[in-house]
């Protein structure tokens, strides 16, 4: 079995060899942290995003979806605080000149603590066997006990270096946890500076600073300021949402693991105005239905969990993620956020226009609160490549790479292989490849045998092959063939649209959701 090191390896070599992810500029030794999506990425992205979709507008009546320019007037940002409060804290390693964010050295010297205290549990779990209580061993353990105390001393500490914005401090703790540069080994740290995220640039001909336009950070201010446009032209009464997918840009400090984080990305962000006072009940419940959607696609409850931030940010009354089980751990992968009425009041302030709701029921006119829910789709992509991607072997003692992936997410709904290149085949696979071409992005292929085939198409995710023979003239039969058990099945050809259209379309799963 290999490790979870080199299954990522061997995911992200996957992605380019079938044509999902590539750097970007590869020719020019590529762009750090930007990557572009292939003729595979691009169509398993353009599902994803789809099923985002229809699950939040097409699935509730009182959310609609818009599409703001990424370009927005400055003061926007100033109204956001992401102007003034956007910001890492960074340190470098004097040797190694590495950067690092200092809140991720924090966060992972605690991740690795937590690493030796589940360790000892699943040491007595595997020791105790069926007789074993977790709650009652972590509680008594002594080295349990002594590593929790540990672990929770310098979290405790560390948020509140981060609430007294106490810079000194968050080295200090560096320090003091006897962190060490990951290259050089040493403890040769620079002092921690604030670092804004986002990018800059001028728009129009003359360079002044009046003219400094920001790439949007967030796709969120974008729903903000159309709050009241959306609002009325739409006769939208509260409870609504307005849902929103694009790019938004961040100036990361340190960026890698392939796109986990990345300097241009895209999120899919949906803010849900209510009436104050009931922000909690939402925030609860799109806690579970954001959960529930993940969990949907089938790849095991254990690998999502939710976290709570530990240092609210300057818009939040409550704030937690829903974290993924990726190859390099637990990591966040959508941020569930109750904004308060912070963004609105904000820009009523700075814009000097009302942005108010008048609620017929309680005749009275107020700044609705926000709760939001914000996932990256690109994380997103990268959590289902990561689980769907399998290197299994076979009885016959070879290896085949698949990807698991749902039918409806799948690049490639239906390859059409005629057995040989002659006799009439390809026109009869052409034939069957027209009619279904309409319902399902299909592929023809008539290069290689046919096994190489079928391992071209697992590699790709594509549920089912058809192979037309022979027999196929006569008989108007083809043989099926099964991704995930690899069965084949001869089926009369007027039964294929049938058959696919129930295993690919999105209903199944968004029915599941309810
Ligand atoms: P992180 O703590 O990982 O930097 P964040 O808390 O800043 O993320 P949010 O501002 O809550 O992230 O953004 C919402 C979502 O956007 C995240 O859950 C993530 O899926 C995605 N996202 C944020 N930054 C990036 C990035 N640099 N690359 C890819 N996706 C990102």
């Amino acid at each position: 079995m290999a490790n979870q090191d080199d299954i990522f390896k061997n995911i992200i070599s996957h992605s380019k060899e079938y044509g999902f992810i590539f750097q970007s500029s590869e020719i020019y030794d590529g762009l750090s942290a930007v990557y572009d999506y292939g003729q595979m990425g691009v169509e398993l992205k353009k599902n994803l995003r789809d099923y985002w979709w229809k699950a939040m507008v097409q699935m509730h009546e009182n959310i609609v979806g818009i599409d703001a320019a990424i370009f927005m007037h400055p003061t926007t940002w100033k109204a956001s605080g992401h102007v003034d409060a956007f910001n890492d804290p960074l340190i470098d390693n004097k040797d190694s000149k590495k950067r690092y964010r200092a809140d991720v050295l924090i966060e992972e010297h605690v991740a690795k603590i937590e690493g030796k205290i589940q360790k000892e549990v699943d040491k007595a779990k595997e020791r105790f066997g069926d007789s074993f209580n977790e709650e009652t061993f972590r509680s008594t353990n002594a080295r349990v006990l002594e590593n929790q105390a540990k672990a929770d001393a310098i979290l405790n500490r560390f948020k509140d270096a981060l609430e007294k914005n106490n810079l000194e401090e968050v080295r200090q703790i560096i320090i003091d946890c006897e962190i060490v540069c990951p290259i050089s080994g040493t403890k040769n740290w620079t002092e921690v500076r604030q670092f804004n995220l986002m990018f800059s640039t001028s728009m129009g001909a003359v360079t002044e600073d009046s003219n400094v336009i920001y790439l949007r950070p967030e796709t969120a201010q974008g729903i903000f300021v159309n709050f009241l446009n959306v609002q009325k032209s739409g006769r939208m009464k509260i409870p609504f949402g307005i849902a929103q997918t694009g790019k938004a840009f961040r100036n990361e400090i340190v960026a890698r693991q392939f796109i986990f984080r990345m300097r241009e990305f895209e999120q899919m962000e949906m803010q849900y105005f209510v009436r104050p006072g009931t922000e909690m009940e939402w925030y609860n419940h799109w806690k579970q239905t954001r959960m529930n959607w993940h969990q949907s696609l089938g790849f095991g409850s254990e690998n999502y969990r939710f976290q709570d931030h530990l240092k609210l940010a300057h818009y939040a009354n409550a704030a937690c993620d829903i974290e993924f089980n990726f190859p390099f751990g637990f990591k966040e992968l959508e941020g569930i956020h109750s904004r308060t009425d912070f963004d609105l009041k904000a820009h009523e302030q700075h814009s000097g226009k009302k942005l108010q709701y008048f609620d017929p029921e309680l005749n009275q006119n107020y700044v609705p609160y926000v709760v939001e829910t914000s996932v990256g789709l690109d994380r997103l992509f990268l959590a289902v490549l990561s689980k769907a991607y399998i290197e299994e072997k076979l009885e016959d003692g070879t290896t085949r790479v698949a990807l698991n992936l749902p039918a409806f997410l799948a690049p490639i709904k239906v390859a059409i292989l005629p057995l040989v290149k002659k006799d009439g085949l390809p026109e009869k696979a052409r034939e069957i490849m027209d009619m279904l071409k309409f319902d399902n992005a299909c592929s023809y292929d008539e290069k290689d045998t046919i096994g190489k085939r079928y391992r071209r198409q697992d590699a790709i995710g594509t549920p089912f092959c058809i192979t037309i023979d022979h027999d196929s003239l006569m008989d108007n039969k083809v043989t099926i063939r099964y991704r995930d058990t690899m069965l084949q099945e001869r089926i009369s050809i007027d039964k294929l649209p049938e058959i696919i259209e129930e295993k690919v379309s999105f209903k199944k799963a968004l029915q599941s959701l309810k």
